[in-house]
């Protein structure tokens, strides 16, 4: 069934539409199977210390437009993740070679009295003065609890300022109260792209739509040799070239967690294929990826031949690494789709996985093919995983648990949980472009930089030795999943 539907304002949560969940301890098996049988049930906890939210995440893909403007219908502490983004889109500027301009970022500062008004006319005024200063292509308007508990009706605002002032003004509905999966922001920032921005296709072009976040152009070379042009959408992307999405020949997602809504729509709206094989981590997947593109692409027999070609420089380097590492053990704590993408990496290079704190699950993508299950693929090529835990970002968790486990090496994808492997002691890599692990040489890459980690651990033995832990010696010696499956009255947030 179709999970798409750009007739309603917003998209459906993750919860609702896939039945995501952000809580489960057991096997990596265990979860897959239960994922396949349809019968996952989201295990609450007793105590919670954090959450994300879901109007970061649709944040980080629209505030990366280069010509568009965005403003957030808030209380202006909604907005403080401003600054961090800003930081983003000014590096990526850089790596990019783009003049250095800051992100066109507005918040309509919700106050009280407007919480017992209504905030519409604030929201009016401010993207009318928005329009003025910076002179965008299109203005997003986010959401926040505020203005969704209120009822601001934001939707019909976005359509009278979109025709007074001709250009696209568009609602992006992403409440952080309405969802525990904050990646259902992502969905939402695409839901309003793709129903709003996104145009019917006129051609077919030579372009491969890669949804990504702000990494590195690792496809250019690939996508040259077989005659195709990549096209890295959202961020550093603008209004025009989004509009043209629709034409392209095919889409590769670098994650499914982020993109598997975008995808999902150009493919059901306007019939551009999706890649569906996980992502392209590990020689394996690597060789299944690159089949599916061939096969999309139509490009069969030159695919083969790169694979060929991969295998013979890539696999005796590989199995230097491998002697290097045996032994090893590791613990990993990232997204959903990354993380799984990561254990198939560690596992190609002989690691033992120890476990793994994934921050929330997806027993299936908007695509609905089983084939696109990642964490499926890697037990079925790699083996089970142990101690494998759903957990959002949980801090207390993360602690008992790596105190146990005790890895050789944690690798984190968030920075905010690389100090607490740290302070155990525990050598922490952190690697925040999703495209550094990405493909054959991804393999290597990971390989040298563990190498690297493992070598260089003086630091993390001496931090532990002069650091403090917030967590008590009851809780280090409890059960990590104590205030998993617990009473939800006594949530905290
Ligand atoms: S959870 Fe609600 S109040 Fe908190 S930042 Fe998100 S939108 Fe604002």
């Amino acid at each position: 069934m179709s999970t798409v539907n750009l007739h309603a304002p917003e998209v459906q949560i993750r919860e609702v539409r896939l039945g995501s969940i952000t809580g489960f301890e057991g096997t990596a098996g265990e979860l897959v199977k239960n994922s396949r049988l349809g019968c996952l049930k989201d295990s609450t906890r007793s105590f919670s210390q954090c959450m994300g939210c879901s109007s970061g995440n649709a944040l980080c893909q629209l505030a990366m437009i280069k010509d568009a403007a965005v403003i957030n219908h808030a209380p202006v502490g909604c907005s403080g993740d401003f600054f961090g983004y800003n930081f983003v889109y000014r590096v990526g500027q850089m790596e990019r070679n783009l003049p250095a301009v800051n992100g066109r970022y507005f918040n309509t500062n919700i106050e009280e009295q407007d919480t017992i008004f209504g905030g519409v006319e604030k929201l009016e005024e401010t993207i009318r003065g928005v329009y003025d200063r910076v002179h965008p292509n299109a203005i997003f308007v986010t959401t926040s609890c505020a203005s969704g508990i209120v009822g601001d009706d934001v939707e019909s605002v976005t359509e009278r300022l979109s025709h007074e002032l001709s250009i696209p003004v568009v609602a992006c509905f992403c409440e952080g109260f309405k969802s525990k999966i904050w990646t259902t922001g992502f969905d939402s920032a695409y839901h309003s792209i793709v129903r709003k921005l996104v145009k019917p296709p006129k051609k077919k072009t030579n372009k491969v739509n890669i949804i990504n976040f702000w990494g590195s152009h690792v496809f250019d070379e690939l996508l040259g040799q077989l005659g195709y042009e990549p096209d890295y959408i959202v961020p550093f992307s603008t209004v025009a070239q989004l509009e043209h999405i629709s034409e392209a020949a095919a889409t590769i997602q670098i994650c499914p967690t982020l993109g598997t809504y975008m995808g999902a729509a150009l493919e059901q709206v306007y019939g551009v294929p999706e890649i569906k094989s996980p992502p392209a981590y590990g020689m394996i997947g690597t060789d299944n990826w690159m089949r599916e593109l061939g096969k999309v692409l139509n490009r069969q027999e030159e695919v083969e031949e790169i694979i060929k070609s991969e295998h013979e420089r890539v696999i005796p380097k590989l199995q230097e690494y491998r002697e290097k590492l045996k032994g090893k053990t590791a613990y990993i704590t990232a997204g959903a789709a990354h993380g799984h993408a990561l254990i198939a990496l560690l596992r190609e290079l002989g690691l033992e996985v120890r476990g793994a704190a994934i921050f929330h699950h997806d027993p299936i993508y908007d695509n609905g093919d089983i084939q696109s299950d990642a964490l499926a693929h890697d037990v079925n090529t790699y083996g089970d995983i142990k101690n494998y835990n759903v957990c959002n970002k949980q801090a207390y968790e993360l602690v008992n648990i790596l105190n146990k486990v005790r890895p050789d090496i944690m690798i984190a994808r968030h920075g905010g949980m690389t100090l607490w492997g740290a302070k155990l002691g525990v050598p922490t890599l952190l690697i925040g472009d999703e495209q550094f692990g990405f493909g054959y040489q991804g393999v290597l890459n990971y390989a040298e930089r563990i190498l690297e980690t493992l070598n260089n651990k003086e630091f993390v033995i001496n931090l532990a030795k002069h650091s403090s832990m917030p967590y008590t010696k009851w809780w280090l010696e409890q059960n990590p999943f104590t205030f998993l499956g617990g009473d939800l009255s006594v949530e905290v947030y």
